[in-house]
């Protein structure tokens, strides 16, 4: 039984055309907990991600955030949005905007802040992620572990109940991943309720308080990361297991 849960899906059902890429997924996040998605590729994994959020609808079944059921469009869906963040592993940041101004700008639009107090907000985030001092640069001048901090700092500044990543150091080069991952430790330290998608299995045993692992749409397991990893139960963990460890 959830304790004080911030994200519940019960029963989720999607498809894209005849592929049913989602089965009957419930599952519960509370707040304050570090819930580490794996699975192979195709399993559904980035789509889980996008349906908490509303970026793709579902066919049947409920999610509920915070206790408020998911909402349709327009402004509910704007601040839906905004507090329920989402880290992609692509970065995403606006090319031709600063650092500063990427940071800040949900924060004038959605948020409605004055410029001058998001970014006022935006470098203390760029501090808290070890960017202070790269506020006036491009994200082209910035190395991939950066940007995807400036990425986090922009999802931080929304204020948001949960944090999701997908995958957030797949597109990093190997010495950069360990910075990423060092600032995600860091929020899950300070209470940040958070859904992360990650073949960093490091970070899963030392970070997750849930390991929730996904084959072919279902969820096959949902345990501490002690127990998966140690004796995970199914045939396809255990396959998937011993092709990544
Ligand atoms: P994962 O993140 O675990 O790799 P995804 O959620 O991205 O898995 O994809 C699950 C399945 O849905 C895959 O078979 C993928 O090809 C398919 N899929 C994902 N997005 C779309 C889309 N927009 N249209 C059609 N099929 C999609
Ligand atoms: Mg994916």
């Amino acid at each position: 039984m959830a304790v004080d849960p911030l994200i519940e899906l019960r029963d989720v059902n999607k498809h894209y055309g005849t592929l049913h890429v989602l089965r009957n997924i419930s599952l519960t996040v509370d707040r304050g907990e570090v819930v580490v998605v794996i699975g192979p590729s195709g399993s559904g994994k980035s789509t889980l991600c996008r349906v908490m959020n509303r970026l793709e609808t579902v066919e049947s079944g409920t999610i509920v955030i915070d206790g408020r059921p998911l909402p349709e469009e327009g402004r509910g869906l704007a601040e839906l949005r905004a507090e329920v963040g989402m880290v992609f592993q692509s970065f995403n940041l606006f090319a031709h905007k600063t650092v500063l101004a990427n940071v800040s700008l949900a924060q004038i639009k959605v948020r409605g802040r004055k410029k001058e107090d998001a970014d006022r907000r935006s470098r203390e985030l760029l501090d808290r992620v070890g960017l202070a001092g790269q506020a006036d640069k491009y994200p082209a001048q910035l190395s991939g572990g950066q940007q995807q901090r400036v990425a986090i700092a922009r999802a931080l500044a929304m204020d948001p109940k949960v944090l999701l990543f997908d995958e957030p150091t797949s597109a990093l080069d190997p010495e950069m991943i360990n910075e990423v991952l060092e600032v995600m430790r860091q929020l899950a330290r300070e209470g940040m309720t958070m859904v992360v998608v990650t073949h960093e299995m490091g970070f899963a045993r030392s970070a997750a308080n849930r390991v929730v692992f996904m084959s072919d749409g279902c969820v096959i397991e949902d345990r501490t990361p002690e127990e998966f990893f140690t004796a995970p139960e199914s045939e396809r963990a255990k396959d998937f297991l011993s092709k990544i460890l």
